[in-house]
């Protein structure tokens, strides 16, 4: 499907082809209707009749003439009901953006494109804000035919003050009149009342911090040097920025960013959380002031189409937002960063399934822009491309200042175990370090990756754990409401008194979280504030800023909490690092586990002895022996990726295999197992030379969620171009078979297997 061509100005458009938001591989025509032919523009929400229902879909292409292979029958076609943007909300290049994105991820155009609007654009209810205005008109046309009022000369100063414009509302607050004598003022030519569009802007009420004018270190200035030459190339040149914790690449990107701005394009920053920037966001609004946007899904929905028709508009040059904002309709874009580039919330967890990393990197390659991947700990698959050639490597190795990285120290606790003789969760050495740290009035993170206060309930009589009535998954429990949470879909429950299954009343809460690990702390240390970040304390918005800022402030002396705590954050009164219970993570199932956990102790390793003093970590683990704690001990990257690099080869993994994961989910299990066997014949069938391998179906490590069961199949094969071709030409083949493809989920490169 090609783009239609550009609209002649003479030639009304009698068709469209609108891309719909529903699970179909191809584009519908419509007719456009006698009065609305002048209306029709690419990219433009329309509403149209689809079977009994109605849609909204964009418009894709749009035709005076219906061309030859359009092979419709003009007088079959419907026409469409209402056009409903004045000015279409994305552009061409979007168009051609969203497009290769739901090709390449086996996702549908019209999806892509809704699920390319931050949330709530799509529905029509969002509109411009409006306001009543007043200006001053020129006093040549007034009427002075009589003296003013003290009321109205109050009314045309404070109009004056202003610069000539001013809301009703302000207007009659700032002079304290009642309306009559602005009334009267317009009457007379004096002034004039207007519909003006208000900006709803997330950044009005934030303090503005000053950039502070840094001397760039040698390493600095030869990252942002390589990056605003190739920049100024205006081809398409993607670069990792591999730079240590600490080593100062947000200035680098603050630099590239003011440097594409200043030759004239656009610049776009993607985050994988906003509440881990607020700094650098204010700092952006200070440098550039209303040329910056925001996008994120903490914003209300009125803020959103504001900063989005902003960009639209070219009124905004610099956004900066989360996943969706990969599709910001900036104009002549020169840069697109991705920091933390190795974050899994660039995923998106349902369908339409895309990485906003990959597809900022292909945005960029599309405009002939700048591409700058950024992290301390690159994925797997964003180093490989480096050490091949398709990235290229800017490395910065050194901290700020010439601090050193932490030192870490490991704590077996099969050892700990033996000693005490039973299961504790903290160790002697690290509380003997959390309190030598206090003494010393410096500050501890604990990390904790489980929330809540007991992992699972465990009945002693017999042996039955509580699982959620949706979900193969235990229930945690949480102390704070009593409750049992399952942490997959939400469902919860008092915890129960006696076992569910056998009636008996030795009930066993087994395993730490976050609630319980603080509890613990809190009693040993009753002397130190201590707070806690998590899901289950961050439910508000702001929240996470403020715990942030209280703890930056010295305000709190120890933040206990989930990977939230991990990121990005520069503390500089922080000398303890405490890793509790993170190494679960080493025993899942999934491809992943050593890469993430390796990524997560690092990074918060990174926040330790980021001043002046130096820095302690102490990771307390079950696998003391493993690579991923000994390379993440010594923050040692490249080292993990070598060892990391034999495992996947082994296995047949990413970034030596393309992979796609297809889920079938259905309440009932025999239509699950029906479906997803019906599927494996198809894709055997289109796979005749075997050059992809196909495992499964089999179920899910998690088998049964959010009342589905899940049955999963695994394609991977050397030629990404093969495991597309089979995975198409099998898909087709179902479909024709009758199979319910509305139950099939495919991820391609998923980042997760369970
Ligand atoms: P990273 O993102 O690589 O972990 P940051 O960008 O947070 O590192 O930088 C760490 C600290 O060093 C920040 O407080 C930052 O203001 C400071 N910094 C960055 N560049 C310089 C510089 N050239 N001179 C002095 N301080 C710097
Ligand atoms: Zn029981
Ligand atoms: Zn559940």
């Amino acid at each position: 499907m090609k783009l239609g061509s550009a609209q002649s100005k003479t030639d009304p458009i009698k068709f469209v082809e609108v891309a719909l938001p529903v699970p179909l591989n191809r584009v519908f025509t419509y007719s456009v209707p006698e009065e609305e032919l002048s209306a029709p523009k690419l990219g433009q929400r329309v509403r149209v009749p689809f079977g009994k229902r109605r849609l909204i879909g964009f418009v894709v292409a749009v035709h005076s003439e219906l061309p030859d292979d359009l092979d419709v029958d003009p007088a079959k076609l419907r026409p469409t009901i209402e056009f409903l943007d004045d000015e279409p909300l994305v552009t061409s290049e979007i168009l051609r953006l969203t497009e290769w994105t739901a090709d390449y991820y086996a996702s549908f155009w019209g999806e892509m494109l809704k699920a390319a609007l931050p949330a709530g654009m799509n529905s029509e209810k969002v509109r411009p804000k409006r306001q009543k205005a007043v200006k001053l008109l020129d006093p040549v046309s007034a009427d002075n035919s009589k003296e003013l009022t003290a009321a109205q000369s109050a009314i045309l100063s404070a109009l004056e003050d202003a610069g000539g414009e001013l809301l009703w509302t302000d207007l009659l607050d700032a002079t304290g009149t009642s309306a009559s004598p602005v009334n009267t003022l317009v009457k007379r030519r004096f002034l004039e009342v207007f519909v003006r569009d208000i900006h709803r802007d997330p950044l009005s009420a934030e303090k503005l911090p000053e950039s502070p004018n840094l001397a760039l270190t040698d390493h600095q200035a030869n990252a942002l040097g390589e990056i605003t030459d190739a920049i100024d190339d205006s081809t398409f040149k993607a670069f990792l920025l591999h730079g240590v914790t600490g080593s100062g690449k947000t200035e680098v990107y603050f630099r590239a960013i003011r440097h594409t701005v200043a030759i004239g394009r656009s610049a776009l920053m993607l985050v994988p959380e906003i509440a881990l920037t607020p700094v650098f966001s204010r700092q952006l609004r200070a440098a550039f002031g209303a040329t910056v946007a925001i996008l994120h899904s903490g914003l209300s929905q009125g803020e959103r189409f504001d900063e989005w028709r902003r960009i639209r508009a070219g009124e905004a040059r610099v956004a900066i937002g989360t996943r969706s904002a990969v599709f910001a309709p900036l104009k002549n874009i020169g840069l697109v960063i991705v920091d933390e580039e190795h974050d899994a919330a660039y995923r998106q967890w349902e369908s339409p399934f895309y990485n906003a990393r990959d597809v900022a990197v292909m945005r960029a390659n599309l405009a002939g822009a700048v591409a700058v991947l950024g992290s301390a700990t690159p994925a797997m698959e964003t180093f490989h491309n480096a050490m091949h050639g398709k990235y290229t490597l800017l490395s910065m190795p050194e901290r700020i200042g010439g601090r050193n990285l932490a030192s870490a120290e490991l704590v077996d606790m099969r050892e700990v175990f033996k000693r005490a003789g039973k299961d504790v969760a903290l160790s002697t050495e690290l509380l003997d370090a959390i309190g030598e740290t206090a003494e010393r009035g410096e500050q501890i993170i604990v990390l904790m990756n489980r929330r809540g206060f007991s992992q699972f309930v465990l009945c002693r009589e017999c042996g039955e754990t509580i699982k959620c009535e949706n979900c193969d998954i235990t229930l945690t429990f949480h102390r704070r409401d009593g409750r049992l949470t399952c942490h997959y879909c939400g469902y919860n429950a008092p915890a129960p008194k006696v076992c569910p299954q056998c009636s008996s009343e030795f009930l066993y809460f087994v395993g730490e979280g976050t609630e319980n690990l603080a509890d613990q702390l809190e009693k040993k240390f009753p002397a130190l504030k201590i707070d806690r970040i998590d899901r289950d304390t961050i439910t508000r918005k702001g929240e996470l800023e403020k715990k942030l800022l209280d703890f930056a402030e010295g305000r709190v002396d120890m933040l206990v909490g989930t990977q939230m705590i991990a990121k990005g954050h520069d503390f500089p009164n922080v000398t303890l690092v405490g890793v509790v219970g993170v190494d679960i993570g080493l025993g899942l199932p999934d491809l992943r586990s050593a890469e993430r956990t390796f990524q997560i102790i690092t990074q918060v390793a990174g926040r330790s002895g980021r001043g002046e003093k130096p820095g302690r970590v102490i990771i307390q683990t079950y696998h003391p022996d493993h690579y991923a704690l000994q390379r993440a001990m010594a923050q040692d990257y490249e080292g993990f990726y070598k060892e990391e690099l034999k495992y996947r080869e082994n296995f047949r993994y990413p970034p030596f295999v393309a992979l796609a994961s297809i889920m079938v989910r259905h309440r009932d299990v025999s239509r699950t197992k029906a479906i997803a066997n019906a599927l494996r014949r198809s894709l055997d069938a289109a796979n005749p030379e075997k050059t992809v391998h196909i495992v499964g179906p089999a179920f899910a490590s998690i088998a049964r969620l959010k009342n589905e069961y899940r049955m999963q199949l695994i394609l991977r094969s050397e030629s990404r171009r093969e495991l597309r071709k089979i995975l198409d030409i099998g898909l087709a083949d179902a479909e024709e078979r009758g199979v319910e493809l509305r139950f099939v989920f495919v991820e391609i490169d998923p980042v997760s297997l369970m």
